[in-house]
């Protein structure tokens, strides 16, 4: 479908199907008198099944110029049949034949997905060091295993290998966590400034450093914030599991990121253990802090699980902290429930008794956050990759149309499925701030997904490999890396499997 894309920097994308929440709200109109590129409204047609719409987007040196009903800049306001036609007055009305204008006949246009929660730093490690047991404990230690391997020359190869599919899968932002205890910090780090420059063209790149939200309370969390601080796009972060000391490390993280106006990200109660209930520790430091900054929180998986009355209580927290959410359904679905712990006290009530449950090896529970009442609420939610192809998520290729559409079999996400397509492309770009991204509109960036589905059962029935990325108004080579370049980094130190 490459060839779709004019090679002309100005052209007409006519009858584009656009979820309508992905279309940016209507913006004032301009007096055509007022300047050389007035900025017209985009005022909607007729919402179609599932929150579709049909519009004519015009592309001009690689920007969205006008987006606006389909047809309706030649049908709408036809020339009174009285009137004579001056040829020494342009009518706005009339296309000028010589823009070229592609008709997509319904195809699905979407703006770049964001991607705000990945592991650069420990993707595509799976055959040299394989989680043995699947479990997320087994996780950790496998992951501490590799990370000896961790050298700049290996990190740059596999972050970079993600960067390249990302790329090609119509990305424009990730976001991605690094594990940063103090043997490796600053080299993780170094490596991703070093992507960062050679990307900047092409990706928007974010990184928060990973530790446990102890490490926080010592010298190397002063650091570490000094670090973030020093890093374009640099996040505070830590994960956040209940202890006795957790509000007073949540104290120090808090105040670290705010005599840096740093910007936290926490993994938060990644467990189906209904006593983990950091989330809401979270949300009152954020409170007791009056942070004003963005604060996401990933997982939270333990919110599943808990009493409805916790929950409520809970979500009022973090309606009234105002933080944003972020779900990794793939990761969860892979992780959680392996010894069926969740399974048992999910089911317990009012079924049968915990041991008769958890037999076998079937795990009940899905793992996921509660994604439907946490946006019922009003709260920000968005779903990202998480792991690839490593010891937490053994799947993967960075690919977040595979994560809608995953995340909207495992979790429901549909009826409409409008209704969720903000969770990987406009929340998320909002929760990173980035405020051109996430959207279609004019004066933002071409950067579009243009696939060969009509419908959301066409667009999640297929793989959609034949997408067509347009960024900046060209259409990009999709081709994705192949595995065999990884060839040299997956030399195994000891069987695990
Ligand atoms: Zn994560």
């Amino acid at each position: 479908m490459t060839s779709i894309i004019p090679t002309q920097s100005h052209y007409w994308l006519k009858n584009a199907h656009i979820p309508q929440p992905l279309l940016e709200p209507t913006v004032q109109p301009t007096d055509s008198a007022a300047g050389p590129s007035p900025i017209q409204t985009t005022p909607l047609q007729s919402v179609k099944g599932d929150g579709l719409v049909l519009m004519d987007v015009e592309i001009e040196q690689g920007m969205i110029r006008q987006v606006i009903p389909a047809g309706s800049a030649i049908s709408s306001h036809p020339a009174p049949s009285s009137e004579i036609p001056n040829p020494e007055i342009p009518n706005p009305e009339i296309p000028n034949p010589e823009i070229p204008m592609v008709d997509l006949q319904h195809k699905q246009v979407w703006p770049c997905f964001v991607d705000m929660h990945t592991h650069l730093d420990k993707g595509h490690t799976w055959e040299r060091e394989p989680n043995p047991d699947r479990t997320f404990l087994g996780a950790i230690g496998a992951c501490d295993r590799d990370m000896t391997r961790w050298t700049p020359d290996d990190l740059y190869l596999r972050m970079e290998f993600g960067l390249k599919c990302s790329y090609a899968h119509g990305t424009v932002a990730v976001r991605t966590h690094l594990d940063a205890p103090r043997s490796q910090a600053t080299v993780s780090f170094g490596v991703f400034k070093a992507l960062q420059a050679e990307w900047r063209d092409r990706l928007t790149l974010q990184a928060t450093c990973l530790v446990l939200l102890e490490d926080f309370l010592g010298s190397h969390g002063e650091q570490l914030a000094n670090l973030m601080a020093d890093t374009p796009g640099g996040i505070l972060g830590a994960v956040a599991f209940p202890n006795d000391d957790l509000d007073t490390q949540l104290d120090r993280i808090f105040a670290l990121a705010k005599e840096r106006q740093l910007d936290l990200d926490f993994h938060v109660d990644e467990s189906g253990d209904p006593h983990a209930d950091s989330l809401a520790h979270i949300a009152r430091a954020a409170l007791r802090h009056q942070f004003t900054g963005t604060i996401t929180c990933g997982h939270c998986c333990s919110l599943a699980v808990q009493p409805p009355s916790q929950v409520q209580t809970t979500l009022d927290l973090v309606k009234a902290a105002n933080l944003g959410i972020v779900s990794l359904p793939l990761c969860n679905l892979y992780l959680q429930d392996r010894q069926q712990a969740a399974s048992g006290s999910f089911l317990q009530t009012g079924l049968a008794v915990q041991e008769k449950l958890i037999t076998g090896n079937t795990p009940r529970w899905r793992g996921v956050t509660l994604l439907h009442e946490l946006k019922a609420a009003g709260i920000r939610v968005a779903i990202a990759n998480d792991n690839c192809r490593d010891p937490f998520h053994g799947f993967g290729d960075h690919d977040m149309l595979e994560v809608f559409n995953l995340s909207a079999r495992i979790a429901h996400l549909d009826h409409p499925y409008s209704q969720w397509v903000e969770t990987v492309t406009a929340t998320p770009a909002e929760l990173m701030g980035l405020s051109t991204k996430g959207k279609i509109g004019p004066g933002r960036p071409a950067d579009l997904v243009i696939f060969k589905a009509r419908t959301f059962s066409e667009l999640l029935s297929r793989s959609q490999h034949d997408r067509v990325v347009v960024r900046n108004g060209e259409a990009i080579a999709t081709d994705l890396p192949a595995y065999e370049e990884l060839d040299p980094l997956m030399h195994r130190q000891t069987s695990t499997l």
